[in-house]
């Protein structure tokens, strides 16, 4: 009876150390190359190792469990494998949940249309960048862009195009910009960029060479979306504004972009307006 359980917890630690070798593989498959993953291969020989020393100890002690003592290194067997197979399962089950907490992380500061970043971050965001710049007396300055009568784009081609157009715009400025940059949706076609430790000369030169690189890009329309033209192009307006002695906080400096941008429409569009130019 006593050799019956003996083998028997040791074989069902085997069947457990070969269980646990599944939620390794697909923690390893989940893992980019590198370290990490290399530790997870060790871990996989070392499971291994312990089923072949198991396998061994059944024939090595055959018939040789006789007293409760004997029982003691197969329940250790089985006690070991059990803890393994846990920690495996454990261990892939944080990491799955990690993976959707960054998803869920990146989701909630994404816009879903053009991919940049959305409102909420760029608020936040503006205000660590300004109370950095007035701590270390940095320059900081946005830039708002705005697409300029995209309304009729909607109106003639159709919702659908606007979002390309919404989309490619987006893309094309992240594209053209520093990755210091900050790119973000501000309203429904206008786009805020926060340009960390750049004066208000350099951010309105920058302005400048967006709103060309806009004016000589053309949005691709795909076949599919049934509309009369293959490709299109708009512009921008840009009003730019940084902060300094009357421009303090986020509501500020947005009030004055703001205020340059309205200019920028009402001096013909397709232009870049600097608001206040007292640099820091
Ligand atoms: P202006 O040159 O003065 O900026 O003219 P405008 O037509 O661009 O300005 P207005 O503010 O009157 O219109 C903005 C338009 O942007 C209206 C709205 O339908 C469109 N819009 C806002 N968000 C989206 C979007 O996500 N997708 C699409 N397709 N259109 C959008
Ligand atoms: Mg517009
Ligand atoms: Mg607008």
């Amino acid at each position: 009876m006593l050799h019956f359980i003996a083998n028997g917890l040791v074989a069902a630690a085997i069947i457990l150390q070969f269980l646990a070798l599944r939620p390794v593989r697909i923690l390893i498959a989940l893992l980019p190359p590198g370290r990490l993953r290399f530790s997870w291969y060790v871990l996989t020989a070392l499971i291994i190792i312990f089923i072949i020393g198991y396998g061994a100890y059944i024939p090595a002690f055959w018939g040789s469990h006789e007293r409760l003592s004997d029982l003691v290194v197969p329940a250790v067997f089985f006690l070991v494998a059990c803890f393994v197979l846990l920690v495996n399962i454990l261990s892939l089950e944080t990491a799955r949940n990690m993976q959707r907490l960054r998803v869920f992380e990146q989701e909630s500061i994404t816009d879903p249309l053009t991919g940049i970043y959305n409102r909420r971050y760029l608020e936040r965001r503006l205000t660590d960048e300004i109370a950095r710049a007035n701590r270390y007396g940095m320059p900081l300055s946005v830039l708002l862009i705005d697409i300029d009568h995209f309304k009729r784009v909607n109106d003639i081609y159709g919702h659908q195009v606007g979002d390309l157009v919404l989309e490619g715009m987006a893309q094309l400025i992240v594209t053209t910009l520093r990755t210091t940059d900050i790119v973000a949706r501000y309203g429904g076609e206008e786009i805020m960029v926060i340009a960390p430790s750049t004066p208000v000369k350099i951010a309105a030169d920058l302005a400048e060479r967006l709103r060309k690189i806009v004016e000589n890009a053309s949005f691709e329309v795909p076949i599919e979306l049934d509309c009369d033209i293959s490709a299109l192009g708009v512009t921008v307006s840009i009003g730019v504004a940084c902060i300094g002695p009357h421009t303090k906080d986020m509501q500020d400096l947005i009030q004055s972009a703001d205020k340059a941008l309205y200019r920028a429409k009402s001096e013909g569009r397709n232009r870049v307006v600097t608001g206040n130019t007292t640099d820091v």
